[in-house]
C-alpha cells in the first residue's frame, strides 16, 4: 500500500464566505478571486469530482494535465501540486488534502466513453460531458464545447501498474475527506459531480459534495 500524503487544513467552516452542497450528478461553474481557497468535500466517500479550471482573464488558457504532470514530474495530484494551464501559468495550488491522491489521467465520462467501455444501450445515460456542456451554456460567458479539455478527477483512484497500465479502481476516499486549493489568479471552476453508474470510480453510487470558499 502506498503511503499517501494527507494534509489537514486549519480553515474553519464557520469562516467560509461560500458554502453549498452539490447533489449527486449535478454541476457547478463559478469564478474564484485571486487567493480565494476552494474546498471540495467528499461527503459520503468514493465520489469522483470531474473538474476543469480556466484562466478567467483568458478562458482559452484552460487546465492542462500535461503541463501540470510535466512540471511536477509526477502523475498524481496532492498537497503541493501546482495546477497549470496550457501556457504553463499556475492557476491554483493544492494547499490541503486529506484524501492524498487525485487522478488527472482518466478523463471525464461521456456518451462516447460509456458506449465504448460498456454498452451501446447506455449511450444516453447522464455523463460528465453532458453536465459540463449544460453548466457552460447556463454560465453564459462564452465558454463552449471547444473549451473542454482533459480534466482532474478529484477523489478518483486510477492506479498505474508497473507496466504503465491504467486501472479504474475502488476509491481511496472516505466520508468527509476533502481537498483544498488556492487560486493564483482569477480562475473559473467547472465541476461535474460525476453521475457514472457503470464503474467503481464512485462505488456505482453517485453522492453529493460540499463546496466551501474562503477569501484566503
Ligand atoms: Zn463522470
Amino acid at each position: 500500500m502506498v503511503a499517501f500524503n494527507r494534509t489537514e487544513s486549519q480553515r474553519k467552516g464557520s469562516e467560509a464566505v461560500y458554502d453549498k452542497v452539490i447533489p449527486a450528478g449535478d454541476g457547478w461553474m463559478y469564478e474564484l478571486k485571486p487567493n480565494q481557497v476552494l474546498r471540495i468535500v467528499d461527503l459520503e466517500g468514493n465520489q469522483a469530482v470531474d473538474t476543469l479550471f480556466f484562466d478567467a482573464a483568458n478562458p482559452q488558457d484552460h487546465y492542462s494535465a500535461m503541463a501540470t504532470i510535466t512540471a511536477q514530474a509526477n502523475i498524481f495530484l496532492t498537497t503541493g501540486s501546482v495546477l497549470r494551464a496550457e501556457s504553463g501559468k499556475p492557476l491554483l495550488t493544492i494547499v490541503a488534502d486529506t484524501c492524498g491522491r487525485h487522478d488527472t489521467l482518466g478523463g471525464a465520462c461521456s456518451a462516447q466513453s460509456n458506449t465504448v467501455r460498456y454498452d451501446r444501450d447506455i449511450q444516453y445515460m447522464h455523463n460528465c460531458r453532458d453536465t459540463f456542456m449544460l453548466q457552460m451554456a447556463n454560465y453564459n460567458a462564452g465558454y463552449e464545447k471547444r473549451d473542454l479539455a482533459p480534466n482532474i478527477n478529484f477523489f478518483m483512484n486510477v492506479p498505474v501498474t508497473p507496466e504503465g497500465g491504467l486501472e479504474f479502481a475502488d476509491g481511496v476516499s472516505a466520508p468527509g475527506y476533502y481537498v483544498e486549493m488556492q487560486a493564483k489568479c482569477r480562475v473559473t471552476v467547472l465541476i461535474s459531480n460525476c453521475p457514472q453508474l457503470n464503474n467503481p470510480c464512485n462505488a456505482y453510487n453517485p453522492t453529493p459534495i460540499r463546496l466551501l470558499i474562503w477569501d484566503k
